[in-house]
Parts: C-alpha cells; sequence; structure tokens
C-alpha cells in the first residue's frame, strides 16, 4: 500500500479511504467516449490508489495537505459526468470522491439564497427546493447525475439559461480548499465592487486550482405559469435572425432552442415540416409576463419568415430532456458519437455551422452531422454539433474521433467563434486553449496555477496545456 493511502487512513479512518477495485474503477475516468472507447479497446485509464470520500471540510483539508507534501495527483470527483476528460488518473493519484459530502447547509427565502455542500445531487438540491416552491433554475439535462460542485468547476449552462442564465450568473458565494489548504469563503453580497471576483477563480478551474466544498446559489421563486410554443424555419439563418430579434428587443423567453433541419426531422419526427429548421421556445413568469412575451415573441417569429408550429413538440421535448444517452452499444457496434459545443455572435455563427457541418461530411464513415443552439444572447448564441462516425476497422475509431473534433473546432476557430459554450476544456480541448484566450491568456492561467498550486499536484494533465 503506498504511503499516501497509510497516511489518508491514519488521519481519516478506514471508511473513508478506499481501495476496494470495484470503488476504483468507478471513478477512473468520467463519462468522456474516448475514455469510454479505450476502456472497451484495452486501453483505458489505471487504477488511482485510492478514493478518499471526505465527511466534512477539514476531511478535504487534511487529504490537500496530504497530496500537497507528498507529491501525489489529486483529483476532484463529482459524479464523473463531465464529458471532456477532465477526470482521468494515472496510476498512484488520490481520487476525492466529494458526492459523500452531500448536506443541504441552509435556505433562506427571505434573501433568495440556498446554499449546499459541493457534492450535492443536482437533482436532489432542485426537489429539496421544490417543496418549498422554490427553484434554482439552472437545469443541465445531467441534472440527476452531476453535483454542484461539479457545476462550478465546469461553468456549466442549465437548459433555461436564455431566461435564468448560467451557473456563473447563479453563483452567491463559494467556499474552497486552496492548493496550499488554506479555506477560502468568498463575501456573500448581492454585489462587490471589491477588486477581482475570487469567485471566477474557481469557476471552470475543473480541479486545478483548488477543491470546491460549498455552494450558495441565488435561487428563484418558482415560477407561476409556463406556456410552450413552436415555429418552423425555411431556413436556419430566418431562424436565428428571429432569435436575434427577440433577444435584442428586450425579451427573453427561458428556453429558445432551435434544431437544423436533420436534427429536427431526427428528434421531432411527428412535428418536423419537411426540410424546415425548428425552434421552440418556453415562457415563464408572472402570468402577465408570459402572456406579453408570448404574444410578442409570436409576432417577430411570423414576421421573421416562420410557420407556427405544435406547442406539443416543444412539450415533447420538456418531457424527454433529461434522458440520458448511452454511448456503450454504438461504441460494440464501431461507431463514435459525440456532441462539440461552441459559440460565436450573431454574425460569424451562420458561417460556423457550414463550415463545420461541411468538413464533418469530409470524414470517412460519417453518418451524421448535425447541430442545434440551445443557449441564446443577445450578442450571440451557442451552438451544439452532434456527429456519428463509423471508420471501417475498430482500430480507427479513436482517429475518426479526433478528426471530428479537430474539423469542428478549426471551423469554429476559423470562423472566429468560441471553443467551449459549456462543457469545459479537459483533456480533448486542451491543446486548442490558447486559441480561445491567447497565448497570453495560457501563460497568465499558468502563471496562477504556480502561484496556488507550486507542486503541481491538483489535477495534472486537465485544462492547462503543458508549458
Ligand atoms: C448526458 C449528459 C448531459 C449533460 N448535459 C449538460 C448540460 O446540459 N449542461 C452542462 O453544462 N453540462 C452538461 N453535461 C456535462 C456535465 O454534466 C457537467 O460538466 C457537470 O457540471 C459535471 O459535474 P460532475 O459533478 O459530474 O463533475 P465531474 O464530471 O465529476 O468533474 C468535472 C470536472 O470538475 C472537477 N470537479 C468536480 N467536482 C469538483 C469540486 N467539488 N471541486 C473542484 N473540482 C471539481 C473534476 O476534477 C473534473 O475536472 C452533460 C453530461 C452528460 C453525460
Amino acid at each position: 500500500m503506498s504511503s499516501v493511502v497509510e497516511r489518508l487512513r491514519g488521519a481519516l479512518g478506514e471508511d473513508v479511504v478506499s481501495t476496494d477495485p470495484a470503488v476504483l474503477a468507478d471513478r477512473r475516468r468520467d463519462y468522456w467516449v474516448l475514455s469510454q472507447l479505450d476502456d472497451l479497446q484495452g486501453r483505458g485509464a489505471p487504477q488511482p490508489a485510492c478514493v478518499v470520500r471526505p465527511k466534512t471540510l477539514a476531511d478535504v483539508v487534511a487529504v490537500v495537505n496530504a497530496c500537497r507534501e507528498t507529491k501525489t495527483p489529486l483529483v476532484p470527483f463529482g459524479l464523473g459526468s463531465g464529458v471532456c476528460g477532465g477526470v482521468l488518473v494515472d496510476a498512484g493519484a488520490v481520487v476525492l470522491d466529494l458526492s459523500s459530502m452531500s448536506a443541504v447547509r441552509s435556505v433562506a427565502p427571505t434573501n433568495l439564497l440556498a446554499s449546499f455542500d459541493a457534492g450535492v445531487r443536482g437533482s436532489d438540491a432542485e426537489a429539496f427546493l421544490a417543496k418549498q416552491g422554490l427553484t434554482l433554475g439552472h437545469y443541465p439535462q445531467s441534472i440527476g447525475v452531476s453535483t454542484v460542485g461539479g457545476w462550478i468547476a465546469t461553468r456549466a449552462a442549465g437548459q433555461f439559461s436564455t431566461g435564468y442564465g448560467n451557473v456563473e450568473d447563479i453563483v452567491f458565494s463559494l467556499e474552497a480548499v486552496l492548493p496550499n489548504g488554506d479555506v477560502i469563503e468568498t463575501r456573500g453580497t448581492p454585489r462587490a465592487s471589491a477588486g477581482p471576483d475570487l469567485r471566477h477563480v474557481l469557476l471552470g478551474s475543473e480541479g486545478t486550482l483548488g477543491v470546491v466544498t460549498g455552494v450558495t446559489f441565488s435561487i428563484r421563486r418558482a415560477p407561476e405559469h409556463r406556456v410552450s410554443a413552436a415555429f418552423h424555419f425555411p431556413t436556419l439563418e430566418a431562424g436565428f435572425d428571429v432569435q436575434r430579434e427577440i433577444l435584442q428587443r428586450g425579451w427573453s423567453p427561458v428556453v429558445l432552442r432551435q434544431y437544423d433541419s436533420v436534427e429536427a426531422q431526427r428528434m421531432f419526427s411527428s412535428f418536423a415540416r419537411g426540410e424546415d429548421s425548428l425552434l421552440l421556445a418556453v415562457h415563464e413568469g408572472p402570468a402577465a409576463k408570459v402572456e406579453a412575451e408570448t404574444r410578442a415573441v409570436r409576432d417577430i417569429a411570423v414576421a421573421g419568415g416562420a410557420v407556427p408550429g405544435d406547442a406539443h413538440a416543444t412539450d415533447h421535448w420538456l418531457a424527454e430532456r433529461n434522458h440520458l444517452p448511452s454511448f456503450r452499444q454504438f461504441l460494440e457496434n464501431g461507431v463514435m458519437v459525440d456532441t462539440i459545443e461552441i459559440a460565436a455572435t450573431w454574425d460569424r455563427i451562420g458561417g460556423i455551422y457550414r463550415a463545420a457541418v461541411a468538413s464533418l461530411k469530409s470524414v470517412p464513415g460519417i453518418l451524421t452531422a448535425s447541430a442545434h443552439s440551445s443557449h441564446v444572447y443577445r450578442s450571440g448564441l451557442n451552438l451544439y454539433f452532434t456527429f456519428a462516425v463509423h471508420p471501417e476497422a475498430a482500430a480507427g475509431m479513436r482517429d475518426s474521433y479526433l478528426d471530428c473534433w479537430r474539423l469542428v473546432l478549426k471551423a469554429t476557430v476559423d470562423g472566429g467563434g468560441g471553443i467551449a459554450h459549456h462543457h469545459g476544456i479537459g483533456r480533448i480541448r486542451r491543446e486548442w486553449l490558447a486559441s480561445e484566450i491567447g497565448d497570453v491568456g495560457v501563460s497568465a492561467l499558468r502563471a496562477v496555477k504556480r502561484a496556488l498550486d507550486p507542486v503541481g499536484f491538483m489535477n495534472p494533465g486537465a485544462l492547462i496545456p503543458d508549458g
């Protein structure tokens, strides 16, 4: 047994530090499809030295100190729903499984604040609030398989972000253990003009700059009223123009999702209209606001060339939206399926869509290449590409997969877009980070990393490109 495991067992107790092979196997990696392929083809990540399931903040401090002092890689783990390889351990690493810290700390309805341990499952947090007529307003598709701390570490986006914002918009304050073992608590006020906002050092840090142990969210009252709508557009661009008009005129439907014709036909076969693109809208809030917004959005859509569709298409999406896809069967059949989310301003998004889909179609064995938008802003929107590729031989699956990613990210960068809207960087986008934040940005990030974690033991290999 390695000395760090002995030390952790001595400090925290046998029950907190597991070397059970089944537990180690389960916490080696996240949901990244390439890690799943590598497992299937016998190249999977090795077992870590142990999985620690802390019970208290003091346990987390003890683990951080032990790993730093022994120069042992420490990999924070929420529920492993990350899809970019943020978790992929080396032999001998310690995995810190935060899902063992899962208490609701407090709810303050007057201030609309709710505090959770970082390991609380998203759906548990939401269910707890729902009993009191409250809501997070943050519903990633993975809400049932991800933690609130994981949301912070990856800068997650919920499906209702167009109305309610992304995780950075709802996080009120954070508690975290820094790599030197200090505990940082950011101030809890509605706003501060007190230097750089330290929450943003941890937002998106993917376990490389500290361990998030507690999160306070700015929550909402459950909405009084909800209305769904759907519209068909002859072209994707016509729908984008209408989405822009809606946002820029000051309306904020909680959901606007637009599917290209391939996805409209694949996912909404009973509602699709020929080769049209399909736009779904959800309006929520006080009844008077919802009524006015529903009417205004419909007017804007029709003026922009839309044919109003069946709102049941949107209800269908609402009912099915947290369905979790499994890659296993595809992989066993030699097919690589994945999604890539990017973002761009209005003037660039159409060009990026066309270039990315065209380059995906050039990959030998490509079965499908499509996209939808799901998060809209006054200045632009995201696109979420889906591809499936079936190379001739199983030995070519890895390369085909990497080709698809490279082509979509290249089309995005060449077209002036941003390489990651909400899934993070992990390992799949690490070498592209400079095209997002520049070489100077990467150097600055490395300097922050060196200052906070000079030993370099916090989740090495994720997020930050090698120097
Ligand atoms: C089917 C499916 C649907 C998804 N839908 C969405 C979606 O709608 N929106 C979205 O944003 N994402 C989505 N994701 C991606 C994923 O769920 C998010 O990235 C989520 O935030 C990860 O949370 P987790 O707790 O599972 O973290 P993990 O996967 O365990 O970890 C993710 C990264 O964060 C680090 N980390 C985790 N917890 C902590 C902590 N407490 N402190 C410091 N670092 C930590 C890890 O080291 C790792 O680098 C989806 C994933 C799947 C599989």
